[in-house]
């Protein structure tokens, strides 16, 4: 076994109550300066062509010190850095054809603070300004204590901004974590899918399904959402309708999700825990490109909440697996679900398309060779094989050919509130 360490972070974000005029006036100023900073350095450093951070600071900094000489001078630093910082990533998605403009352009920005500009106080944040330090109180939050006494290290830099009245603090917690390379010799397909998760184990050749419904849960508030909104913006207007905001609040959409999500990637865990995981990756554009592809498609706004939705469980799935040291891999997605996991034929599916409402199994059959399973656990063999074959490079030894076809497999969900007991699920062969 040999370990490694890895450094974990998680941004939290802080919010103030409404602040008095002063305060509020005070950290604008800033806010707005460090803009004004940040838009010129990155003009400079894109007409110069350099992405130096230390040059930018020798040409620049004299320059706007005398300009903006009350502002405490360590936010010029950080805006000049924050901007060779942008110059970067831009200069990265541009050489990937990513870029959508010809420039770097500055749409939002968050200030910079490093450890002289903030401290935090048992009630809020200090703040440096030109007018000294500013009290900002803020409401701490579970998710934050969670952090912070969790064996949690906090960052000594932290970003704010203001929002008409009120501080957003985005402070970043770090922890070291072990990561075990302990050789069990498991390795589990991990397929994320808009309805369920399913895990395919190898090499003991057994699969699980966790039906989540998800899609059920997002499409079900997208339309309500949408509902009460018609309803309330027709009767007071869209801005500032406090009504329509509590009929919101009501709906607790956000909990509930989330309710789901933990729950299910709890699940996960419990079953990956003594392997390696294996999971697709995710293109940075996964959505985008998704919504290209089907431009056909009536329900284009559907789809996109679907998919968004996978993208966030696969997020949480490979946050918790590196939060609990369990290894894991992303492979290349590609033919994972059309694909014999025996042979490599393309497979011809057997019972009807995506159901709405309710979980089927989705059984598809490999013309060549005879292999039928349900889509998914399919998607997950490949994985694993993807997995052998790419990154190990052995050979696979999934079960072979019509004699053998067996994979055992069992079907739970998660629901919200009640714990359900699994089910075992027969696919039926033909
Ligand atoms: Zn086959």
């Amino acid at each position: 076994m040999n370990k490694q360490l890895k450094t974990l972070e998680r941004t939290v974000a802080l919010q103030s109550p409404p602040l008095t005029k002063t305060k509020t006036d005070a950290l604008r100023y800033i806010y707005q300066v460090y803009g004004r900073i940040l838009v010129e350095t990155l003009e400079y450093t894109w007409s110069n062509n350099t992405a130096s951070w230390t040059r930018a600071k020798k040409v620049l900094y004299k320059k706007f010190r005398e300009k903006y000489h009350d502002i405490p001078s360590h936010y010029i630093h950080e805006a000049i850095r924050d901007a060779s910082q942008r110059l970067k990533s831009f200069l990265k998605l541009k050489r990937k054809g990513l870029a959508h403009t010809d420039k770097p352009t500055v749409k939002g920005w968050s200030v910079g603070c490093d450890n002289q500009l903030w401290k935090l106080t048992l009630s809020g944040v200090k703040i440096a300004t030109q007018k000294g330090w500013i009290n900002v109180p803020l409401q701490f939050h579970k998710q934050f204590w969670k952090y912070y006494n969790g064996g949690w290290a906090l960052r000594s830099g932290a970003r704010w901004k203001i929002v008409e009245n009120k501080l957003y603090l985005y402070v970043v917690f770090a922890k070291d974590v072990e990561v075990k390379r302990e050789n069990t010799g498991k390795i589990y397909g991990v397929d994320i899918n808009e309805n369920n998760v399913t895990i395919y184990e190898y090499p003991a050749k057994r699969a699980v399904t966790i039906v989540t419904n998800f899609s059920k849960v997002v499409l079900g508030y997208a339309y309500r959402r949408a509902k009460i909104q018609q309803r309330w913006s027709e009767a007071y207007g869209v801005s500032g309708n406090r009504r329509l905001r509590c009929a919101l609040r009501m709906l607790r959409e956000r909990n509930v999700k989330r309710d789901i999500k933990l729950k299910l990637v709890r699940k996960v865990l419990d079953v990956v825990k003594d392997g390696l995981a294996v999971l697709e990756k995710l293109p940075k554009r996964f959505q985008d490109r998704v919504i290209e592809k089907n431009k056909v498609l009536n329900s284009i706004d559907a789809h996109r909440l679907k998919q968004s939705s996978i993208r966030g469980i696969h997020k949480v799935v490979i946050e918790k697996l590196a939060e609990h040291s369990i290894p894991y891999v992303l492979v290349n997605p590609s033919h994972t679900s059309s694909a014999c996991p025996i042979c490599g034929s393309k497979l011809s599916p057997m019972t009807g398309c995506a159901q709405r409402s309710g979980w089927k199994p989705r059984m598809m059959r490999c013309p060549r060779c005879g292999f039928t399973h349900d889509r998914d656990v399919i998607g997950a063999m490949n994985l694993v094989r993807k997995y052998l074959l790419d990154v190990e490079g052995r050979a696979v030894d999934l079960p072979k050919g019509t004699h053998d076809p067996r994979v055992e497999w069992s079907v739970t969900a998660v629901k919200r509130g009640v714990e359900v007991q699994p089910v075992l699920a027969r696919p039926t062969i033909t």
